[in-house]
């Protein structure tokens, strides 16, 4: 049997620390379908990053400048940082059949889901704030400072969980990623982006 498939746009949220760069780690991983979307930034990086691989970045004017040639999908200041989703990042990809992933706050993620409809979204949720707090303090790749602004700040993400198709509460790891499977399988099998061709 022979198939065609259109790519899907994923678009991932939560509050930081809740494990949506794990999740999407081990999603890239396990589904050679599916390339991530790095984004640009203008907040530093840390030291388990990598450049243009975790994200592009820039600084103020570079962002400036981007901002100014029309290049982003969407962007956003998000716990006073700038980031921004480019354009050739998405639809190159999804040119060539691939699909892609974003990893983007709430504010990106309604200008996508205004542009592209179709895309998938999901938000990924802590069990707990008192969870959330432990795994930004395991992760230790933020000061006090930074992790009181993230926590103030996952509040007002989490109001907005329902603009999203999917939630996924995050509490143990293999059971999420499960479930981010699953939703990725039925996500793929959907007519408007599967076409299989029966034979005679
Ligand atoms: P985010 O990308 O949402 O900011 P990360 O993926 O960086 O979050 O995860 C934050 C921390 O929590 C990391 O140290 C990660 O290993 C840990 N973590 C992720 N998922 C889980 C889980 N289900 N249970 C416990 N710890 C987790
Ligand atoms: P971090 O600094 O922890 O990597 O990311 C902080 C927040 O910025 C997370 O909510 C993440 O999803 C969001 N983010 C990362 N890249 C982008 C982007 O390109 N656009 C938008 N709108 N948010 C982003």
């Amino acid at each position: 049997m022979q198939e065609t498939r259109k790519g899907m746009l994923l678009v991932i949220s939560g509050p930081s620390g809740t494990g949506k760069g794990t999740l999407v780690e081990r999603l890239l991983q396990d589904d050679p379908s599916f390339e991530f979307s790095v984004s640009c930034t203008t907040r530093k990086c840390r030291t388990n990053e990598i450049p243009d691989v975790h994200y592009h970045f820039i600084d103020d004017e570079h962002y400036d400048k981007l901002l100014a040639e029309d290049a982003f999908l969407e962007h956003a200041t998000v716990h006073g940082h700038r980031y921004g989703t480019l354009k050739s990042e998405v639809y190159e990809k999804m040119e060539q059949g691939k699909n892609v992933v974003l990893d983007i706050d709430p504010q990106g993620a309604r200008t996508v889901m205004s542009k592209d409809p179709s895309c998938v979204s999901i938000f990924v949720l802590p069990p707990s704030y008192s969870e959330l707090r432990k795994r930004l303090h395991t992760r230790n790749t933020e000061d006090e400072e930074e992790i009181s602004k993230r926590l103030f700040n996952a509040r007002g993400e989490v109001q907005q969980m329902h603009l999203y198709q999917y939630l996924l509460v995050n509490d143990e790891l293999t059971v999420s990623m499960n479930l981010l499977k699953q939703i990725v399988q039925a996500e793929k099998l959907k007519s408007c982006r599967y076409f299989p061709i029966i034979g005679e």
